[in-house]
């Protein structure tokens, strides 16, 4: 069956990336096969924060490759993504991060990251 994924359809530079999310994909195949034991998985839902560097539509697409032949084969795959967000140290005050680096309505730029940057297997659910 041919496969057509957007992903792919980057430049030649998103491989590097695609890597990246491999080996993360390949980390919580190897996490849920082993707490799914001998059960079959029906379901795993991720968390991933959009300041963690993380494509979720390469994790969906190496999720396919990596749960080939393990009990997670044909498992739904659902990803929440987390926005970002930051929490100034000078003032307190808590603000939306699109990016690491940011600067708060006081003037400080002592932001510290408090949500963004997970990635978390939140759910599995195995057949019966
Ligand atoms: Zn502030």
């Amino acid at each position: 069956m041919a496969i057509s994924y957007p992903v792919f359809a980057k430049e030649l530079t998103g491989f590097k990336q695609q890597m990246h999310e491999l080996g993360i994909t390949q980390n919580i195949v190897a996490i849920v096969s082993d707490k799914a034991g001998p059960k079959r998985v029906k379901r795993i839902k991720l968390e991933i924060g959009k300041l963690s560097a993380i494509m979720p539509d390469a994790i969906r697409f190496c999720f396919d490759i990596c749960a080939q032949g393990t009990q997670l084969e044909g498992a739904t795959l659902e990803i929440d993504e987390i926005a970002g967000l930051g929490q100034c140290q000078s003032c307190g005050e808590k603000l939306s991060l699109s990016l690491l680096a940011g600067c708060c309505q006081c003037g400080s730029r002592e932001i510290t990251c408090v949500a963004g940057q997970e990635l978390n297997i939140k759910e599995m659910e195995v057949f019966d």
